[in-house]
């Protein structure tokens, strides 16, 4: 199997600044790492690929020092890294970001039989990139899968929802976003650190991609970000105090209208 797992770089903190004219976060002089549910989306790859044997591939758009990610990923043990770099893919929301992954992923061989993506990335946090990877690409997908069996045919992936878990089987390759419940990421080696250092880390440009320039980078992304602003936080106590049943309905009459208690049977 041919596993292609999608890493965004992301801020080793949320202590991050905004450009106040871009809106942007600006990621100079801050300490970056792998986008928590991507190690979880990479361990998941390592061990389909050490039950069935193949390969591992992961995949970045970012700046240049995005590598520094992608040689963790491949310290983890991923076999061969790349990484979409180039000033005109700067600026990309997440229809312009997919569709540049789409464009790295399908130029990789052989053939991929499964993506894996993280859930959300946790600087920008939208979770679009994985459903729209999979529109571009015209593949099926599941999202916040937190359990996956896989044949190398097709997947059983278990989904976290509102209403409980639900499990689907896709036919391969498709795309799977994951969470953290699937597994626990594995720290690099020693060994692996050093083998990383000659593992294939390839850097294609746009150029390379033979992308559409109108749907690359800031030109390509119809997203704008009009206004960016910390939720107020507005906390209220009240005691209830009296007849205790009187003091239960009270409760439930005010939890209920402030929406924060919803009876099923139509209660
Ligand atoms: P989500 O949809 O929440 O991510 C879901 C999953 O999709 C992730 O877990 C991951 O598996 C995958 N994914 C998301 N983004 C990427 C990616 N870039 N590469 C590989 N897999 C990915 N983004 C910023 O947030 N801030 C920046 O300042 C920024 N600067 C950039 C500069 C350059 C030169 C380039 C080329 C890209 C830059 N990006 C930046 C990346 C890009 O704009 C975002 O990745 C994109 O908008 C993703 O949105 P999201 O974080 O909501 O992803």
């Amino acid at each position: 199997m041919h596993i292609v797992v999608c890493i965004k770089q992301v801020p080793a903190t949320l202590d991050v600044r905004v450009d106040p004219v871009t809106h942007n976060l600006i990621r100079e002089g801050t300490e970056s790492t792998i986008n928590s549910f991507d190690a979880h989306a990479l361990e998941e790859a390592l061990r389909l690929c050490e039950r069935f044997g193949g390969k591992v591939s992961v995949i970045s758009m970012g700046p240049p020092q995005v590598k520094d990610a992608l040689r963790k990923a491949l310290a983890m043990g991923a076999d061969e890294a790349y990484l979409l770099c180039d000033r005109a893919l700067g600026g990309a929301d997440t229809l312009a970001t997919a569709y540049t992954l789409a464009k790295g992923i399908k130029r990789l061989l052989p053939p991929y039989d499964l993506i894996l993506c993280g859930r959300h990335a946790v600087d920008a946090d939208t979770g679009q990139v994985g459903p729209m990877l999979a529109e571009e690409l015209g593949l099926p997908q599941v999202t916040m899968v937190k359990k996956l069996e896989c044949d190398g045919k097709s997947a059983v992936a278990w989904r976290e929802s509102a209403e409980g878990t639900a499990v689907w089987e896709v036919p391969l390759p498709a795309v799977i976003t994951v969470g953290s419940e699937i597994n626990t990421p594995r720290y690099p080696k020693p060994i692996g650190i050093m083998r990383a250092a000659k593992k294939p880390l390839t850097v294609w440009t746009a150029q390379d991609l033979d992308v559409d320039e109108d749907k690359i980078g800031l030109k390509g992304s119809p997203t704008r970000v009009a206004r960016l602003f910390s939720p107020e936080r507005v906390s209220h106590v009240e005691m209830l105090s009296g007849d205790p049943e009187v003091a239960a309905a009270t409760l439930v009459r005010k939890l209920k209208g402030n929406k924060l208690l919803q009876v099923q049977g139509g209660c």
